[in-house]
């Protein structure tokens, strides 16, 4: 079973809507405007730490109106 964050990642959509490469957590302009704190960790592998930096990170693009 494919959890919605594997697929997100394997995906060629950004959650805000841009294209954005296979196998990255999004696309760039919001790989960007993530803190240097929460970026990071988003070069972690996938099984060890991904999840959880991808989930912080969300959270924060949520929070800060660049997702819907
Ligand atoms: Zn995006």
């Amino acid at each position: 079973m494919v959890d919605h964050v594997k697929r997100y990642f394997l995906s060629t959509f950004c959650r805000c809507g841009n294209n954005k490469k296979k196998a990255f957590a999004f696309c760039r302009p919001c790989f960007l405007f993530l803190p240097h704190g929460l970026r990071e960790n988003l070069y972690k592998h996938f099984d060890n730490g991904f999840k959880t930096s991808y989930r912080l990170a969300a959270e924060y693009l949520k929070t800060h109106g660049k997702w819907p």
